[in-house]
Formats: structure tokens, sequence, C-alpha cells
């Protein structure tokens, strides 16, 4: 019948995650980034929805020894799953849970004064860094008030078991005047606000993110790398090094096809209305699948590299694309909703006014992570 055979897929709705992409935006990061910056990989929110325990080991055995989560949870799981280097929770923990950090050997970020207090109160010598807030305005210690933030280092650092101080840029994507000066502003109030406690020898001073490291990376201390680890920009305007690309692709499959007919509508609140014959295609992947309903009306998938768009509102658990131009597609082909260059996370996210970060952060955990090689 001359029917090629195609390998059936079995899966629903999943992402395909590339190690060796992401190990070789890594040696790309390293080889362009300003001065010679030891690299603390973020792997917070499942390593950007990546797999934490995948991306981590991964990073591991590249050479990574430092590593970043948003909480205990995260850090646990690295913990248990084999990463042996410094974990740093980058926000709160309940105090009293002060126990597990000293359990699992992590690193606690020490967010104000309060909580100086109270994690000290709890008589749990944990390792911790002072957060320096230095213009961001979410957590730190004000550096703005340099006498303050010195007396309440000194207070505490027989407490706990200190480690570093480090703060946060705001702007370091942004590549205009104003952006240049805030940034060096915030690493020179880090570096005047660690001078200040020379003498305690804190081993980790650091301010740089993935943009820092780049674009503003004269600072010392380590860089902890997030979005460009991930092959993903800071800042749409930005222009990556040569050679890094998304680490991901998400694929689904199609699950069925039909024609509708001119005047008839697709989808709940009947936004799309057919004005000639369309060939419609339904996919099952969906917002509970983090696939963002922005993306109703306006989105596109891919199909045997044809771009097809979205029709109608994406649903719970599927959506409709129309495939009319597209010769040939059948129930259980694949469709690419991300890849690695024609229609990444930053391109969906232009689309509706996000940033790739958080298209990758919400896929959620029922779409499967494949890892390949
Ligand atoms: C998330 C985060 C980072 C990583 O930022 P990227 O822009 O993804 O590189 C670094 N530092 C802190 C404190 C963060 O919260």
């Amino acid at each position: 019948m001359g029917m090629t055979m195609k390998k059936p897929n079995i899966r629903r709705s999943w992402v395909e995650v590339n190690l060796d992409i992401l190990a070789e935006n890594l040696r790309i990061y390293r080889q362009s980034m300003q001065g010679d910056h030891p690299i603390m990989a973020v792997v917070k929110a499942n390593a950007y929805g990546h797999g934490d325990l995948a991306v981590a080991g991964r990073l591991q055995s590249e050479g990574v020894r430092d590593f970043a989560v948003s909480n205990l949870a995260e850090a646990i799981r690295l913990r248990q799953g084999g990463i042996a280097g410094q974990i740093l929770i980058l926000g709160y923990t309940p105090v009293e849970l002060a126990k597990d950090l000293l359990e699992y050997d992590i690193t606690q970020a020490i967010l104000d004064e309060d909580y100086a207090a109270a994690l000290a109160a709890t008589g749990v010598k944990t390792k911790a860094q002072f957060a320096i807030d230095t213009g961001m305005n979410r957590i730190g210690l004000d550096a703005l008030e340099p006498g303050d933030c010195e007396r309440t280092i000194r207070k505490y650092s027989g407490a706990f078991a200190l480690t570093g101080l480090f703060t946060h840029l705001c702007v370091a994507d942004t590549d205009d005047t104003d952006c240049r000066v805030f940034t060096a502003l915030q690493q020179a109030l880090v570096r005047a606000g660690a001078e200040r406690v020379g003498d305690l020898h804190l081993p980790f001073v650091h301010c740089l993110n993935s943009a820092g490291g780049l674009w503003h990376g004269q600072a010392d201390g380590l860089v902890r790398l997030g979005i460009i680890l991930y092959g993903l920009k800071p800042d749409y305007a930005n222009d990556l090094p040569a050679g890094i690309r998304p680490a991901l692709e998400w694929k689904t499959v199609v699950s069925m096809v039909k024609t509708v007919h001119p005047g008839e509508t697709v989808g709940y609140g009947r936004t799309y209305r057919a004005d000639a014959d369309r060939v419609i295609a339904t996919l099952p992947t969906g917002y509970a699948d983090g696939y963002n309903r922005l993306l109703s009306n306006c989105g596109q998938v891919l199909i045997n590299g044809q771009s097809a768009p979205i029709i109608g509102r994406v649903c719970m658990d599927q959506m409709m694309v129309d495939v009319t131009g597209i010769d040939g597609v059948r129930p259980g082909d694949e469709v690419t909703l991300l890849n690695h260059d024609t229609y990444t996370a930053d391109d969906m996210a232009e689309t509706i006014g996000t940033i790739g970060y958080e298209i990758v952060c919400d896929i959620s955990a029922r779409v499967e992570r494949v890892y390949l090689p």
C-alpha cells in the first residue's frame, strides 16, 4: 500500500531534555563570561521545569560543585538524589525546620535581622549566608545602612556556620546607561558590605545571575547561573553567545483529525468560526499541562515542520489546531510545541507578553520528562 511505517508514539505530552545541550551551554557560558568565576547552578523549580535530579546530576559530572534552590523540599530532594556539594536555599525556610537544614547539610539564606534572630533562637547551627538587599527590595539586610548590616552580621556570625553574603541584581539583563549604573552600584554596595566584615573571611561573596556573569562579570564571586544554562534569554532583547540553545523540546501527538465547515465554531466560548472548510487536529495537551491558555487563538504548534495555528480556546487537557495546509496529518503524528531553535519558550513567551522562564517553569508534573541522549 506504499504506507511508510512510523515509529508509534506511546506518549501523550512529554518534554525531551537534551543533557548534552545543557552541558554545551555550560561550556560556552564559561568561555563567554567576563572573568573566571565558579558556577553555582540554579536548579530551583525543578531546574526551570527540566528535571532537577537529572540536570544537577549531569552538572555534577561536568564539575559543578555548587547548587541553588528556592526551598527546603527542593534542597532535600537534591541531597537524597546524590548531589554532594553546596546546596544554597535562596529563599524562605520556616525556622521550625532548621534541624533539617543541619541534617542534610543545606545552606540557608538569612532574609533579614528578624529571620536571623528566629533562626539563631532554634539553637541549630546551620550553614547560612546573609542576603544583602542592594536595590531589589525583596529580601536581605539593607545595604544602604552599612553600619546596621555589619552589626547584624557580626552579631549572628557565631550563631550560624556563616559561609557568605550575596545580593541579587535586578537589571543586569538590560543594556542601557541607567541600568548599567544601577548594576554597578549594586555590585559596589555588596563589595563594600563584604569589606566591612573582611576579617570574617567569608568564602562566598556573590552577586551575579546569568545576565550578570556575561555582561557585568568584573566583580568577584561565583555566578548563580540559571536561565542561560537552559538556553533561554534573561530578556528578549539579549543576544546569547553563539551556540547556546534551549535544552528542551516539548511534544505531543495528534489525537483526532476532522473537517469543520463554514459557520461552525471550535471550542469553549465559540471564539473561532470557520469561514471555509478547515481541517482541524485535536491535541491531548492543555493548560493543566502548563500550556498557557493565553495562547488561545494566537499560539502555534509545529507538525511535520510546518506551523499550525491554535484555533479556539486552549482547554484544560486538549487544544485544537488548524492543519488545513499540511498534508496527511493523522492521529498519532508527533507535534512539536517547543523546539531548540525555530519555536522556543522565548518565542512563545513573546506572543503572550511573558518570559521564557515562566513558560518552562509552568510545564506541569504530569508532562513526562524524557532525557537524551
Ligand atoms: C533565580 C535566581 C538566580 C538565577 O537567575 P537567572 O536569571 O535564571 O540566571 C540567581 N540568583 C537568585 C537569588 C535567584 O533567585
